[in-house]
């Protein structure tokens, strides 16, 4: 088992056998049939339940794998092909993509592009269609870029960045790191993109499953269900619009229509936070300044909030200096602060005027107001801004 081998979902590092899967590579030379043999171990991820296989080889190995051009897609007993109907799947999206105006229709891991070939047949411009794949396989007419897709992550252009809307069919089963891919599709994606992304289904088993398809072969390395794979694309920044287990002829599949929305919540309430600390410490600087046009005041606590109160409002460096602000701290008490020093607060009980608690966080300020309490202050001498409405 390779030792470093990662859940591309949950990021765990412990796993469970589940299968060994063979396989044979003939041997090309004349002769006796002989075959080379290889066999990897079919995992599922200790913490999240993930399936999928360890790599005894590497990206030459995979190479190798898809050398030889593809051979021509069999999903049906007649032979019917599913590219309509992933298009009407995602038709709500794409024609918002396609009325945007800018922005292009991906096929990312496009073989010979079919569903492109379906969009160009039915008249959309080719300057807005881009296959993207290892190698081109694509006919003239698609526009095409070479990718090598297990190469992308997220942190350099593409070729494809800003696209409008991409498909992405059974591709993922294939890469390396699923995780940083759809990463890097996030990050590539405009505002709002869509993308349709289909995989085998492998919680659909059935017997023409397992007697006609090709699901369990040296190039699936991750076996994903419905689960698994909207776990995984929600983790990399989609939102799931749509999601659905279907087969066609007798290949399962899952497919989910994600956007590229913008997640702005947590943004958002972190500045929220952040402009209402600033408002705290300024109400702090406000009273101190306040109150000591009017005699001498204690502060009391020298921590973050009364240093950023004080660096965000100068004067009061002045006012510590000039004596009209006497500091108190109990874990400074002796040192200097602006060449004054440092009060211990067991004298706030001999200090004349008003106490200002200058410590936000609740348990070290109710620490000061029993304190206060014990050292027989009245209550009246201690001015909590952060309490205040
Ligand atoms: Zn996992």
């Amino acid at each position: 088992m390779t030792a470093d081998l990662t859940c591309p979902i949950c990021l765990g590092r412990a796993f469970s056998q589940v299968e060994d899967l063979r396989f044979s590579v003939p041997r090309p030379q004349g002769g006796a049939a002989g075959a080379e043999w290889f066999s990897y171990d079919i995992l599922s991820c200790d913490a999240c339940g993930h399936v999928m296989t360890d790599r005894p080889y590497g990206e030459g190995f995979i190479e190798n794998l898809y050398a030889s051009p593809l051979e021509k897609e069999r999903w049906t007993h007649d032979d019917r092909e599913p590219y309509g109907e992933m298009i009407a799947f995602a038709r709500g999206d794409l024609d918002r993509a396609l009325a945007a105006g800018e922005g292009r229709i991906l096929d990312i891991g496009c073989g010979f592009a079919k569903v492109l070939q379906q969009l160009y047949a039915e008249g959309i411009a080719s300057e807005r269609l881009l296959a993207v794949d290892f190698r081109r396989q694509v006919p003239d007419g698609i526009p095409f870029l070479e990718c090598n897709l297990n190469g992308l992550d997220g942190s350099a252009a593409t070729g494809f960045d800003g696209y409008a809307f991409a498909f992405c069919t059974h591709l993922l089963e294939h890469t390396l790191d699923p995780r940083t891919f759809l990463r890097a599709l996030r990050v590539a994606a405009a505002p709002g993109a869509g993308l349709y992304l289909e995989v085998p289904d492998h919680s659909l088993t059935g017997r023409d499953v397992v007697a006609l398809s090709n699901l369990w072969s040296p190039q699936h390395l991750h076996y994903f269900t419905p689960e698994s794979l909207s776990a995984l694309a929600t983790s990399c920044g989609w939102s799931v619009a749509g999601n659905e287990s279907s087969l066609f002829g007798f290949v399962p599949r899952v497919r989910l229509l994600l956007r590229a929305e913008t997640h702005a919540a947590a943004v958002e309430a972190t500045r929220d936070s952040f402009r209402q600390l600033r408002a705290l410490r300024d109400a702090l600087a406000a009273r101190l300044s306040r109150e000591s046009g009017n005699g001498p005041v204690a502060v009391w606590g020298l921590g973050t909030d009364l240093l950023l109160a004080i660096e965000g409002h100068p004067k009061l460096a002045e006012s510590i200096r000039a004596g009209h602000i006497v500091v108190f701290d109990l874990a400074q008490r002796g040192q200097s602060h602006l060449e004054r020093e440092i009060g211990d607060p067991d004298a706030l009980a001999a200090f004349d005027g008003p106490i200002v608690l200058a410590a936000r966080p609740a348990n070290t300020r109710f620490r000061m107001r029993e304190a206060a309490v014990a050292m027989g202050i009245d209550s009246a001498r201690l001015i909590d801004v952060f309490d205040e409405a």
